[in-house]
């Protein structure tokens, strides 16, 4: 309950998911120019409170990024 509180008041406007609004429920690896803006330039993935997603789609890009990294689309991060 406090927890919630607070975070209503850190953020202004709450975000909505862009999957959820795109109905992306798969994203391929290769699109990485759909979840580049959800990296950081070091290949790490933004926090969900910055990045607006939900929980489910969080999975999913984690799992993108990933592959892509392995692909050598997205660098790896560093620590
Ligand atoms: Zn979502």
């Amino acid at each position: 309950m406090e927890k919630k509180i607070h975070l209503k008041r850190r953020t202004k406007r709450r975000k909505v998911c862009m999957f959820c609004v795109e109905k992306w429920n798969v994203i391929d690896y290769k699109d990485t120019s759909k979840f580049r803006k959800f990296i950081t330039e070091r290949g790490k993935i933004f926090p969900r409170r910055n990045s607006g997603m939900c929980a489910k789609h969080q999975r999913v890009l984690a799992q993108a990024i990933k592959r892509a990294r392995y692909m050598g689309l997205v660098p790896y991060c560093a620590d």
